[in-house]
């Protein structure tokens, strides 16, 4: 079917205005914030942007009957071509379906469409002192339906976990067009609730393969009333770790603990000379909140224990100097690339995770990689749950450095698995990622490609994500 015919079916749905087919506009559509959509185009045969579930699902109804692919996106802010028609087809756009429906403050918890930005609902929610806890990077660009599709978290999941922890319940458009209520029915309020199987964690990180999330009850926390940050400078790389261990053993769960290893010391003194961080092996940065008096002492105890092991330790809590503790750990993303005056920072073998006692064999390793394939890499990341991220700097005009960087990406994602750990601590799968999907799961995957069978005979829903593919690797 030609885009032109195509978007005449579409407009018996949708309202012309919300049915977009001409070149420019599907072009708009053909990348996210990964690496490799760098080097493809996946433009879509057309786009729409729903505001309702049942246009949703008359969506859903027409894709089944002429078995054209459907691909959900939120903002695009994924690293992984996940939002992307890898293999033609329909992009919804969510982006603008973005009520916060209801905040019920009595029941603790949220209902909002899928196209809420995630710091505008943090935003709305500070009114009502809560928040929603997972904090992503991408705060200013992401949304909640991208959020619950891609499990997303951040700096403070070392305390408040993962997007997972938060959904209490998801209204879902299957491919077929049927809609479902999971975590209870159209009107369940219950926090807790353990009857029958678990669906809303199944569709919570599936990546769009398996349905539409559109509207999402999320469980919400009381705002932390203080807050108090920890700067550490070790003399050798396997202090840091071990001092980490030192605090959880003492019995204090801090809200994020990050890490910047030399490389990242080195890009971050490049890029801003006046944040003037000490040359070390690594910076340790701790943040704790609560309230003021358990703040405080949770502070002073971080402190003393990291002191045994740290060349230097400064503990703030007002928050001009924490300003000051945090600006080398938020420019580093962008540091990165003034590592070289050619340099631009690629997504890609950019979140893995590992287990904790592992981190600094992992840290090592990878700068092993880096050599390996002379790509310099920067490395930072959460620590705390053993999420490193590194960032490879190339000079992307050069076919050479390209391909030495996707080598060096591969290997860092075999390391992960390797050592006990996974591919993505964050990020997710999408189309760059799927050929590990079975080296990670072995049996497991299998019964995930099952599930979606099951689900998704026509394969339409996001085809070329997630799973294994057929054969070894996907197109994208
Ligand atoms: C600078 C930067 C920093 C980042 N930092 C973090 C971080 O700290 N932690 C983290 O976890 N991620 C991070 N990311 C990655 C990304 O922002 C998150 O994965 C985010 O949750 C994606 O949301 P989105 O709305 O942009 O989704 P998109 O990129 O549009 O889509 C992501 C996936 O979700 C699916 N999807 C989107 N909406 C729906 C829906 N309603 N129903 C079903 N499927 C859907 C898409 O098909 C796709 O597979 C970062 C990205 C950038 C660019």
């Amino acid at each position: 079917m030609g885009h032109q015919d195509l978007g005449v079916e579409l407009k018996r749905i949708f309202p012309p205005e919300r049915v977009l087919t001409s070149e420019l506009e599907r072009r708009m559509y053909s990348y996210d914030s990964s690496f490799m959509a760098r080097f493809h185009s996946f433009v879509p045969d057309a786009v729409v942007l729903p505001r309702s579930t049942q246009e949703v699902s008359a969506l859903m109804k027409l894709a089944s009957q002429r078995r054209i692919p459907v691909i959900p996106r939120g903002a695009g802010s994924g690293e992984t071509c996940g939002c992307l028609a890898v293999r033609g087809g329909i992009v919804v756009d969510l982006s603008a379906w973005d009520a916060i429906e209801e905040v019920d403050v009595a029941n603790m918890q949220v209902f909002a469409r899928p196209g809420v930005v995630h710091y505008k609902l943090n935003e709305h929610l500070a009114g009502f002192g809560l928040f929603f806890p997972p904090d992503p990077g991408s705060t200013r660009m992401c949304t909640v339906g991208g959020m619950v599709a891609n499990n997303s978290s951040g700096l403070r999941a070392v305390k408040y976990g993962t997007t997972e922890q938060y959904v209490l319940g998801l209204e879902v458009v299957l491919p077929d067009g049927q809609v479902i209520q999971t975590g209870g029915s159209n009107n369940c309020r219950a926090l807790k609730n353990v009857s029958g199987l678990n669906l809303t964690k199944l569709f919570v990180g599936s990546e769009g393969v398996l349905g539409i999330i559109t509207r999402i009850r999320l469980r919400v926390w009381p705002r932390p009333k203080a807050r108090g940050m920890a700067m550490a400078v070790f003399s050798e790389l396997e202090q840091a770790p071990a001092a980490v261990l030192d605090v959880y053993q003492s019995g204090i769960l801090p809200s994020g603990i990050e890490i910047l290893d030399t490389s990242a010391i080195q890009a971050i003194n490049m890029y801003k000379p006046e944040i003037n961080l000490p040359s070390a092996e690594a910076i340790l940065i701790f943040e704790v909140d609560g309230n003021p008096a358990g703040v405080a002492w949770e502070g002073q105890q971080i402190a003393e224990i990291v002191g045994r092991r740290a060349v230097s330790v400064e503990w703030a809590t007002d928050p001009a100097r924490m300003a000051d503790l945090w600006r080398g750990r938020s420019v580093v993303a962008v540091a990165a690339a003034r590592l070289r005056p050619d340099g631009s920072r690629i997504f890609a073998g950019e979140d893995i995770s590992v287990p904790l006692s592992r981190v600094t064999e992992a840290l090592r390793r990878i700068k092993e990689l880096s050599r390996k394939h002379d790509v310099a890499v920067v490395n930072y990341g959460h620590i705390g749950d053993g999420n490193i991220h590194t960032a490879p700097v190339i000079n992307l005009d050069s076919s050479a450095e390209v391909q030495r960087a996707n080598a060096l990406v591969d290997d860092i994602h075999r390391l992960a698995i390797a050592m006990g750990g996974s591919t993505t601590g964050e990020h997710g799968v999408g189309a760059v990622r799927n050929q590990y999907t079975m080296d990670e799961h072995g049996e497991a995957a299998l019964v995930m490609k099952q599930l979606k069978e099951t689900l998704d005979p026509l394969n339409i829903m996001n085809p070329g994500k997630l799973l294994p593919p057929e054969g070894g690797k996907d197109r994208a």
